[in-house]
């Protein structure tokens, strides 16, 4: 299996004891030590100079070069923050918040002070903040308070060779501001090499390379394919772990549910090997990790011992971990994907491209020769990876920046300066979505729905659910349900030994079979009713963590309802009005029940499913409406809801006609499909 091993040994450098004095150095004498060994700060004066010189600049190095951490820095200490802030744009939300902790550190400060980050329901910045680390998104939602984002003197978009959709919408708006604020400094950070492109659409704004130092890496490739990738990597981490010299392991995986399963198959291995064999550390990475353990993938390894990171592709150039010797790369990543015809939105797994590969491989040879495990042939490699990613926003549902760009007073949007424009047909859906949801009119103009939607950080369906709630009288369940959404499918605990408890635990609070949505609710009600008790979670399998992040974004939704003027109000338990009001923002999803137990998408017919863990799996109601699609082993919708068909006609009559929810031969129910009585 993964037959990549060829024997060859390496100097082993992790082993080799340290001398010097280090340990009588404070923490922040070594911290400023590491700053000046990295390379970018050789170029510290030049680049210095270039930034003055000009007023857009392009940067390129190599991860871990020290773009991130350091460039702000030393801005700041040049005195830039002396006339504003110095925003910094991260793709992901982890690492806008690690390299805040970071940068922190080094500048011996407590986080949130003059260092900060803001990712989207979490502000942790203060009046004193000069050195803002946030996410793409946040940034965005900054220019709708902000149009010429004048408390900030610089902004740096970091990672601008992710091009994630945010990304791309602020590179023009950015280069729409520095033509009338002369003053602001605008920095393009990316870590590959075709920054030529960055710079052209900048205005053949200049490129400053930051030589990085890096040593080579020999790239093994499996013979032949793998069937199942997850096993291949957890095997590859194995022999690593017993043929070669100590030096940490890097491994990619596609997300949240495959890194806790190689995780627990890896711990249960490991034990399998008897003491002689060093010590694995395990330690994974993703985004929706606890602050608390993220930290630790940046803990220096024991001596003697090894750790494995198990990270998504956050570890790709966004977050550098040193000593990693060995990369594990199985070749495939999530990724959005949109179909425009259809308006359909999925999770997949795809093949990786190989400028993704390069950068993988890369990981290994930091700081000194490594070594990278390519799970799939050459020949794959060679002829069936594509060079780049698709950006974004070329695969992507565009409604929430449409919505955002409309309230930006931008409503050409044929005409934005796009550097990859989207697919028209994306455009337009967006457009036609929108309209459908009430949020624009018929001329394409900002409704005073679609202001009050803009005003929530969330997908326009969930926005469009929370300000329809009004109408219904139960705004307060609804953000209740909205927070539980927005804090992804990490409610539920589900350990593989206690499968049947968890299971067990969960069916209660589906009691009548109301639906997930509902569920979610009776679940964030019942904790409030503890009054958030810990315990209580322990009891019922639920995440405590997770718990306490949705009360966190109901509180601020909260707020947002006081701005938008709209009433918290509570209906009790009629249960028909908060479906009603869920089912105005997520009508789009609606689908009908076929003979086989599978459904069909009610406009733009597809096959889906009920994914497994619905509280409705079982019951099989007639029609419902789903909030989010998954492609696994088939397509799954995701919280699912029972509806009744007449409300889409009700709530959506320019989306829905009477033929399109005809429910003649509902008496004649297929046999055992065993409708639940509500
Ligand atoms: P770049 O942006 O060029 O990829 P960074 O500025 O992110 O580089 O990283 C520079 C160095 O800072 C890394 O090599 C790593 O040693 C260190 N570093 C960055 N983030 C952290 C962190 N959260 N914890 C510990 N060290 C970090
Ligand atoms: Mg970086």
């Amino acid at each position: 299996k993964a037959s990549v091993m060829d024997g060859t040994q390496f100097e082993d450098e992790l082993s080799s004891g340290n001398d010097d004095s280090s340990e009588a150095k404070t923490m922040l004498e070594k911290l400023q030590e590491d700053r000046k060994s990295l390379p970018i700060y050789r170029y510290r004066e030049e680049l210095l100079k270039a930034i003055q010189d000009h007023q857009v600049l392009v940067i390129v190095g190599e991860t871990g070069s020290g773009k991130t951490t350091q460039i702000p820095q030393y801005l700041h200490e040049a005195g830039y923050t002396k006339a504003g802030k110095i925003a910094c744009t991260q793709p992901r939300r982890v690492a806008a918040m690690s390299v805040a902790a970071r940068v922190s550190q080094e500048m011996g400060v407590k986080l949130g002070h003059e260092v900060g980050y803001s990712i989207r329901f979490e502000d942790c910045t203060s009046e004193k903040t000069v050195l803002k680390y946030m996410t793409d998104g946040m940034l965005l939602r900054e220019f709708l308070g902000e149009p010429d984002l004048a408390s900030y003197s610089v902004v740096m978009v970091d990672e601008a060779h992710e091009r994630t959709l945010s990304t791309d919408i602020l590179f023009g708006l950015v280069k729409d501001i520095a033509r009338f604020r002369k003053d602001l400094k605008l920095l393009i950070s990316s870590a590959t090499l075709d920054a030529e492109k960055f710079s052209d659409y900048f205005d053949s704004a200049p490129i400053f390379k930051i030589p990085g130092r890096r040593y080579p890496v020999e790239i093994h490739f499996t013979t032949a394919p793998e069937a199942d990738y997850i096993d291949a990597a957890i095997v590859t981490v194995l022999q690593i772990h017993v043929t070669q010299p100590l030096g940490d392991i890097l491994v990619f995986l596609t997300g949240q549910e495959e890194i806790e399963t190689v995780d627990e198959i890896l711990k249960h291995r490991i034990k399998g090997l008897g003491t002689k064999i060093a010590e694995l550390i395990i330690c994974p990475i993703y985004a929706n990790l606890p602050t608390e353990l993220q930290a630790k993938i940046f803990e220096p390894t024991p001596e003697g011992a090894r750790k494995v990171v198990l990270a998504t592709n956050i570890a790709e150039t966004s977050l550098t971990i040193d000593g990693i010797k060995y990369v594990v790369d199985p070749g495939f990543c999530k990724i959005k994907s949109y179909n425009p015809r259809t308006g359909m939105e999925s999770l997949l797994v795809n093949p990786i491209s190989k400028a993704s590969a390069e950068q993988r491989a890369g990981r290994s040879g930091r700081t000194g020769p490594g070594k990278c495990f390519r799970l799939y042939t050459k020949y794959n490699y060679d002829h069936d990876l594509e060079e780049n990613s698709v950006p974004e926003i070329q695969r992507t549902n565009l409604a929430n920046v449409v919505l955002t760009l409309k309230s930006l007073g931008i409503h050409d949007l044929v005409n934005f300066d796009f550097m990859d424009p989207p697919p028209s047909e994306a455009l337009l859906k967006a457009l036609e979505q929108l309209f459908a949801l009430n949020a624009l009119n018929s001329r394409g103009e900002l409704t005073k729905t679609g202001r009050r939607m803009a005003e929530f950080p969330l997908d326009p369906m969930l926005s469009k659910m929370i300000v329809a709630s009004d109408k219904y009288k139960c705004s307060d369940e609804i953000i209740s349900i909205a927070a539980m959404l927005s804090v992804g499918n990490s409610i539920f605990y589900r350990p593989k030994d206690k499968q049947v408890h968890a299971d067990n635990a969960r069916l209660n609070f589906h009691t009548g079979n109301v639906g997930d949505h509902i569920a979610l609710l009776n679940v964030y009600n019942s904790w409030k009713e503890t009054n958030y008790s810990t315990q209580w979670c322990y009891e019922n399998y639920i995440q405590v963590r997770s718990m306490k992040r949705a009360r966190d974004i109901r509180d601020q939704l909260e707020g947002l309802l006081e701005r938008v003027e709209i009433e918290l109000t509570s209906n009790g338990n009629d249960l028909d009005t908060i479906k009603k009001a869920i089912t105005s923002g997520f009508f789009h999803h609606s689908a009908k029940l076929q003979k086989n137990g599978s459904y069909r998408t009610v406009k733009n017919p597809q096959t889906v499913y009920i994914h497994p863990n619905s509280g409705l799996a079982q019951v099989l109601p007639r029609w419902v409406i789903y909030h989010e699609l998954v492609l696994t082993t088939k397509e799954f919708m995701r919280q699912v809801t029972e509806l009744k068909p007449e409300w889409l006609v009700e709530i959506a009559p320019h989306y829905y006609q009477l033929k399109d929810v005809d429910d003649s031969g509902a008496k004649k129910l297929p046999r055992g499909t065993g409708r639940a009585a509500l």
